[in-house]
């Protein structure tokens, strides 16, 4: 494991919080930008301070954290994930990966280099948890009840299986003996909400009936949580930090190889949709535009490009459209309101579905637009 630059040399910038400080009310009510660390260290103009912050992971996460507190003076809230869950599955006897280079490796310091690194709360670095190991969430159960801390999150990255209607009154009951934060990231190809028709009633279930649970590494599912009463969330700013496969797996791609391009966020339709499946849908009709700052009116097909200013240019295009919804959903206090409003936005947008397809001559069934399984759920499922 890496570690932060020099310790017990911390500039004035970087304000370490110790280990007393709580880490519910420092995350409570946020929406987190979820972050690979390959092109950071720099502050993104797009994160809304007051509402949100950052998750960094990826290589070398916690030394590029501390850059981002020292040299890019980023002052707002953020998490360092070493996710660890991507290539260690928890055992029994070690439920959390420990840093290797150590004789007597401990918890503790894996969790006070993550805020010598400057981290808002410690994240637990919890392997993943597979399918019906119920032994393993015990352990994790276990260890979690040994921390003494407060600026504790423990990080629960769990196979979705376990959201089946068989598996989640056990994976309610066991959150619910974790007396500190509990971070959900659910592990699964392509988006794990769209495996079982029950996955996005049972993660609601998840958020509601346990007191401060996350949503982290997610899409817009991490609204839902809010909506429903999550402590926070975290939205990954591209398809491989928004959603995550188990150690040993590879991400399959729809449409295979090839260049990449940036996902982008429909405002309207409230989805995520590929720069080449988007021009290809506008080929012969007009764009559909957005009036955030980024793109200021112009069209959303013009994102069909693999350098990395358009790139940045599309998440930074996404993160504007969520933190517009996450500064919409704040004027509503957590409760039958903004459940009801979070309800009819993911209705109105499952309405426009078929006005924008017709708009461009286009049908779900071919070739148009067609709506995320989980939408659909969020709009129609009861809102209290
Ligand atoms: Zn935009």
């Amino acid at each position: 494991m890496n570690r932060p630059a020099p310790f017990g040399q911390h500039p004035p910038a970087l304000r370490v919080l110790d280990a007393s400080v709580p880490a519910a009310p420092i995350l409570a009510g946020r929406v987190l930008l979820h972050e690979n660390t390959r092109y950071i260290p720099h502050q993104r103009g797009a994160i809304d301070n007051s509402l949100g912050g950052v998750v960094l992971t990826g290589d070398n996460a916690e030394t590029r954290a501390f850059k981002l507190r020292t040299e890019a003076g980023f002052t707002g809230t953020m998490l360092i994930d070493s996710a660890p869950y991507k290539s260690y599955t928890a055992t029994e006897d070690e439920p959390f990966l420990l840093p290797h280079d150590q004789m007597f490796p401990s918890l503790e310091d894996s969790l006070s280099f993550q805020k010598a690194g400057g981290a808002s709360a410690a994240l637990t670095p919890t392997g993943y948890i597979p399918p019906a190991a119920s032994k393993i969430l015990k352990a994790v159960i276990r260890e979690a009840h040994r921390i003494e801390r407060a600026d504790t999150v423990v990080t629960l990255p769990v196979d979705v299986t376990w959201l089946s209607n068989e598996r989640v009154d056990q994976l309610i009951a066991a959150c619910t003996r974790i007396k500190q934060p509990k971070a959900l990231i659910m592990v699964g190809q392509f988006d794990p909400l769209e495996h079982l028709k029950v996955n996005p009633a049972n993660l609601r279930r998840v958020i509601t009936e346990v007191e401060n649970m996350m949503l982290l590494r997610s899409d817009l599912a991490a609204l839902d949580a809010m909506a429903q009463g999550a402590l926070c969330a975290g939205i990954g700013v591209s398809s491989t930090v928004r959603h995550c496969v188990a150690p040993g797996e590879r991400a399959a791609v729809s449409g295979g190889g090839g260049p990449q391009y940036p996902s982008v966020l429909m405002p309207d339709l409230m989805c995520f949709t590929g720069a080449q499946a988007l021009s290809n849908r506008y080929a012969n009709a007009e764009s559909a535009t957005c009036s955030c700052d980024v793109c200021d009116g112009r069209g959303l097909d013009r994102f069909l490009k693999a350098d990395g200013e358009t790139r940045v240019e599309a998440e930074d295009h996404n993160v504007l459209t969520w933190s517009a919804w996450v500064g919409e959903m704040a004027c509503y206090e957590a409760g039958p309101k903004r459940k009801a409003w979070w309800q009819a936005k993911c209705a109105a947008a499952l309405a426009r579905y078929p006005l924008e397809n017709e708009r461009i001559g286009l049908s779900a069934g071919r070739a148009g637009f067609k709506p995320p399984s989980p939408l659909e759920a969020w709009a129609t499922l009861p809102a209290s």
